[in-house]
């Protein structure tokens, strides 16, 4: 069989036993199959170490001069990591490195498989969770206040100011200063739209903006005003819809729904309902992640770590059950996305019969540990993670 071409895609490289299971992936399922083609980028711990952490931003930048990326997951340094890897510096975070240089938003959503049902019963297809990463609490002034004590809110601008009184203090208590920028919440909600066109579903977005009356307001207004001039149309043609609602709203219709749409949340909102979600869709092991600018790069990865513990076992020796699903699927995603850009049907529909291979697999009931604790319906076999991908490739080949 001839092997198929592609364009090229920014490939980040990582750590631990993600990095194990990502030479594991090229070599069974990808490189077979497909004549790769990818500007290859070492985001290990070392090698990031080795470049001063320029590896990363060569890495951002080739995402967004390619459009397409696959990462592996990575290493974010601690004290402790410093130590272990005798570290220059503790570096920053990939993550937040490549998001920062692509303005873009995170959007997880879980693999879904006939053997592991949500534990929401009425959940038939994924959410999506978006979560708008800037600002709110995660950049907040906060002081703890001693005593009886005037707070303002102050604002001194060019030639405009602002003053009101937050709370005349009688006693000790807490303050706390919020901010988000119109331009973050405008990329954010371009970002959101964009995707949800993308995979053709409705679109989400709750806040509390009849208690925030300016702050959650300004966002419910932007994302209106943005969908409004920017994608009522193309949502229309594509039959999905945007919708916006309370959140606390939002809440009680997730959990009544049957999932099949991209909720998009605020900084906090989205971190916890995040958890929340993918935790009732399963295991962390199955979810994954798409980092997406507003102007349309897209960056696809495994939501979970790089799965330490299992790869200080693997070191010793052993052969790990861990799942590779999340981290196939951010190769299938990237590939998928390369192929709809160039309109190579062909990478579209490789990308389509390993994901099937893998369900199919799983639905026969070869799995990873972490699922064969989950599963329901008929005879499991607990897989390690290199049986599983041999069970893979065996259905792959099977329908190529
Ligand atoms: P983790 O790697 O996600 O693993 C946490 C636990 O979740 C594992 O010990 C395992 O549980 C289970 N798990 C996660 N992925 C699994 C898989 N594919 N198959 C089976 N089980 C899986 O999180 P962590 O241990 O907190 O973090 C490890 C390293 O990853 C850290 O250095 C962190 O900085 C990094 N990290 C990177 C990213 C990223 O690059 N996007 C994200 C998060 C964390 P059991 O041990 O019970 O089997
Ligand atoms: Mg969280």
């Amino acid at each position: 069989m001839e092997k198929l071409r592609m364009n090229p895609i920014a490939e980040m490289d990582g750590d631990e036993m993600t990095r194990v299971i990502w030479k594991l992936i090229k070599d069974e399922l990808l490189s077979p199959f497909v004549e790769l083609n990818t500007e290859y980028y070492d985001l290990g711990l070392p090698n990031r170490d080795a470049t001063e952490d320029q590896v990363t931003l060569d890495a951002a930048a080739a995402a967004r001069r390619l459009g397409v990326a696959v990462k592996c997951a990575t290493i974010t340094p601690n004290l402790q990591r410093v130590e272990e890897y005798g570290l220059k510096k503790m570096w920053k975070s990939p993550n937040a490195t490549i998001r920062a240089a692509l303005d873009g938003t995170v959007f997880r959503t879980p693999i879904m498989t006939a053997r592991v049902s949500p534990n929401v019963k009425t959940w038939k297809k994924p959410i999506t969770i978006a979560r708008h990463a800037y600002g709110d609490i995660y950049k907040a002034a906060e002081y703890r206040v001693p005593g009886p004590g005037k707070a303002r809110l102050v604002f001194e601008g060019n030639g405009v100011s602002y003053e009101d009184t937050i709370y005349d203090f009688e006693c000790a208590g807490v303050l706390q200063g919020l901010y988000n920028k119109d331009s973050s919440i405008e990329a954010f909600a371009r970002s959101c739209f964009a995707y949800a066109l993308a995979v053709r579903q409705p679109l989400w977005f709750s806040a509390k903006d009849t208690i925030s009356k300016r702050y959650d307001q300004t966002f419910k207004l932007i994302f209106q005003r943005i969908y409004d001039e920017e994608y009522r149309e193309k949502f229309e043609e594509a039959g999905i819809s945007y919708f916006y609602t309370l959140i606390d709203d939002a809440v009680a219709r997730v959990i009544r729904s049957e999932g099949g749409f991209v909720w998009a949340l605020k900084n906090y909102d989205g971190d916890v309902m995040s958890d929340m979600v993918s935790t009732a869709f399963g295991s962390l092991a199955m979810m994954t992640s798409v980092l997406m600018s507003p102007d349309g790069c897209f960056e696809y990865e495994a939501a979970h770590g790089t799965v330490t513990k299992h790869y200080y076992r693997y070191l010793k020796g052993e052969k790990t059950s861990t799942n590779p699903m999340a981290t196939i699927f951010a190769w299938t995603g990237a590939l998928r996305k390369r192929g709809e850009l160039d309109g190579s049907g062909a990478l579209c529909g490789f990308a389509d019969k390993l994901e099937k291979a893998c369900l199919d697999t799983i639905g026969s009931g070869v799995m990873t540990g972490d699922l064969a604790a989950l599963a329901e319906g008929g005879d499991v076999v607990k897989a390690d993670t290199w049986e599983f991908v041999a069970a893979v490739r065996k259905r792959l080949e099977e329908t190529l």
